[in-house]
């Protein structure tokens, strides 16, 4: 399955409520501006979205140099490197680069739930969809890991 994102900003910034963090690491204040969006705005559906060629799964990876801050970010990373290193042994790089960022994304999608009784209960009851999945940033497509629905 396969789906388009429209490129027009202004519906994007009135229509989805987004949370950018780099290498989509969900950290607590990730968590809690989605806990507004579901709480607040009755958002219906939660993507936990990576983009192909992520350089910050890269960094964790070991492609580029470890600068002050980036090491704080490489942690949050590190497991699912590890899963999808572990998973596809035999893989070339570039197919391990993306089954990390996969992998990432399927373990925040996760871990989006897991701290947030707010989100769980949302999503157990059907009120909230969720998934995830990796975005070519040329063409707009998304890839789904986990296809949104209604778990
Ligand atoms: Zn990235």
């Amino acid at each position: 399955m396969e789906v388009v994102i429209e490129s027009d900003s202004a519906s994007m910034a009135r229509d989805i409520f987004s949370v950018r963090m780099a290498g989509n690491v969900v950290g607590d204040d990730a968590i809690a501006s989605l806990e507004y969006a579901v709480k607040y705005l009755n958002t219906p559906l939660l993507i936990v979205l990576g983009h192909e060629n992520c350089g910050a799964v890269s960094a964790t990876m070991g492609d580029y140099g470890v600068g002050r801050v980036l090491p704080q970010l490489i942690g949050k990373i590190r497991l699912a490197v590890q899963t999808a290193t572990k998973n596809y042994a035999n893989c070339t790089k570039d197919q391990l680069l993306e089954k990390c960022i996969e992998e990432n994304t399927r373990l925040g999608m996760n871990k989006l739930m897991s701290p947030s009784e707010k989100i769980r209960t949302l999503v157990k009851e059907g009120k909230v969809a969720i998934g995830c999945g990796v975005i070519n940033l040329e063409n707009n497509k998304i890839k789904w890991v986990v296809a949104p629905a209604v778990q």
